[in-house]
């Protein structure tokens, strides 16, 4: 027997050359037992569980702030006119009125001492008395502009003298900020031979109005409130706006929108 010695290098390479490797898997192929094997759940790491905390507050933030643009945004402003507990529709209206803006006293005109109008309105409403004085109509101008203030006036103190309610009070006068006389837009008319029928539904059995229905459009003059309105705002067959420039049109867009 061969003493045993240190092993050779040919010796070593036969070892290797015996050891049975795992034959090459084929590419593709994938053993059974690890296709099945299931995945074992992961800790999400920290950027994750920061990146799912920032998603969460920002699904609540944009909830609350859609929230806040809304309804309850509504509640938490205070109500739009000092003194009427009454809040803005979704619409911006106030008791049924929209909301319209003072015009500034240099941009209206006398139509007479006490009365001013915007001039194209103003120049409007003189061609149409013209044109209804020949038809034998005799269109009286009860009341034109009206400052926010003289509205506040007018709201509140008949408001009380009749004891109405501000829901009652709307429903024949717009609240102050929200009528369309302060435009220098808006008139009332009356019938010059019959003021009996002044500011009364009476006023649509007279030949002014007759002669209103049938003609003031022609002058771009349109009833505001015909009966059973969208807004609900009662009848007023004595109060026309005008709507023959740029500037009204777009005033009254979210009026007349609202009618379609
Ligand atoms: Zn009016």
């Amino acid at each position: 027997m061969a003493p045993i010695g240190p092993i050779r290098q040919d010796h070593y390479d036969r070892i290797l050359c015996q050891v049975d490797l795992p034959a090459p898997l084929i590419e593709g192929e994938i053993p059974l037992a690890r296709r099945s094997q299931p995945r074992l759940p992961r800790r999400p790491s920290l950027v994750g569980r920061l990146l799912r905390l920032l998603l969460i507050t920002g699904l609540v933030t944009g909830t609350v702030l859609l929230l806040m643009a809304g309804p309850l945004r509504r509640w938490l402003t205070p109500p739009p006119v000092a003194g009427l507990n009454a809040r803005l529709s979704a619409d911006g209206r106030l008791l049924g009125h929209f909301p319209f803006p003072e015009v500034p006293a240099d941009r209206l005109v006398a139509i007479s001492p006490d009365l001013s109008l915007r001039p194209q309105a103003a120049e409007a409403l003189l061609g149409m008395q013209r044109a209804a004085a020949a038809d034998g109509a005799q269109l009286a101008v009860l009341s034109a502009f009206r400052s926010i203030s003289l509205q506040r006036q007018l709201f509140f103190d008949v408001k009380a003298e009749r004891n109405q309610s501000a829901r009652d009070r709307a429903r024949v006068s717009a609240p102050p900020g929200f009528s369309e006389h302060s435009t220098g837009f808006a008139v009332d008319l009356g019938d010059g031979r019959l003021p009996a029928t002044n500011l009364s539904t009476g006023f649509d059995r007279t030949p002014a109005f007759r002669w209103l229905a049938g003609n003031a459009h022609r002058f771009h003059f349109q009833l505001s409130f015909p009966a059973g309105n969208a807004q609900g705002v009662s009848y007023e067959p004595w109060h026309w706006r005008f709507e023959g420039s740029t500037e009204a049109l777009r005033l009254f867009e979210p009026a007349q929108r609202l009618a379609r």
